[in-house]
């Protein structure tokens, strides 16, 4: 069917508003940046090498239509091992933000841990908890950005996204851009994947779709 000039299909054709979007808190999408978000360079460490990934800006328009908080959790120990500076960071995170709203996308929130438990020197050098796997900056997004973690997702290429989706009680989506074929063969039993996505772009449609699917459920 058509809503205003925008063709809609699938299981949620013809709704105003997604079923969730009633509730107080948000679902969100935690989304990996290097390998998912952005072209996987090793140790990206400057403006100049951010490459976005095909289809990705669409994603996440899509996303925040159907109600869903995008928000980037990313492990940056290259900080920890003085590869790069915390300002060098940052200026990649305001690049990405600045050329995805370019592309009318906006993220919630991103969200880093630049820490490293043997590498470099303190204060870098820590046994945090904000490191993916750990669910630290999962926990600090929900606490800011009002999100409710049993219906949000985590998507990414690496086997810690999903060690992340595990910690938050949040489901798992592997991408297979970036490392996301190395990651997909060396999974184990150990770490429950929802859904394999070729790129961001599935992966949120998939998601977007297993969401309505999971609020009809829950309704019945
Ligand atoms: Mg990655
Ligand atoms: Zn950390």
């Amino acid at each position: 069917m058509r809503v205003g000039s925008r063709l809609v299909v699938g299981p949620h054709a013809g709704r105003r508003r997604p079923p969730w979007s009633r509730r107080a808190r948000r679902p969100a999408v935690f989304v990996d940046r290097d390998g998912t978000l952005n072209r996987e360079v090793h140790y990206l460490a400057d403006v100049a090498g951010l490459r976005l990934l095909p289809g990705v800006a669409a994603a996440i328009r899509d996303l925040e239509a159907a109600g869903f908080a995008v928000v980037v959790v990313t492990n940056q120990s290259g900080v920890a091992r003085g590869r790069m500076t915390l300002e060098t960071v940052d200026a990649i995170h305001g690049e990405l933000v600045r050329r995805l709203a370019a592309r009318g996308a906006t993220l919630a929130g991103v969200y880093l841990c630049p820490h490293h438990p043997d590498a470099g020197t303190p204060p870098f050098r820590r046994r945090c908890r904000c490191r993916k796997p750990a669910a630290g900056l999962v926990r600090r997004a929900a606490r800011q950005l009002g999100l409710d973690l049993a219906r949000s997702y985590c998507v990414g290429d690496g086997a810690v996204d999903l060690g992340l989706a595990a910690s938050v009680g949040a489901r798992g989506v592997l991408v297979l851009t970036g490392h996301g074929r190395a990651t997909r063969r060396a999974l184990d039993a150990s770490l429950p994947v929802a859904h394999v996505a070729a790129n961001f772009r599935a992966a949120a449609k998939w998601i977007i779709d297993d969401a309505y699917e999971s609020a009809r459920r829950r309704r019945r």
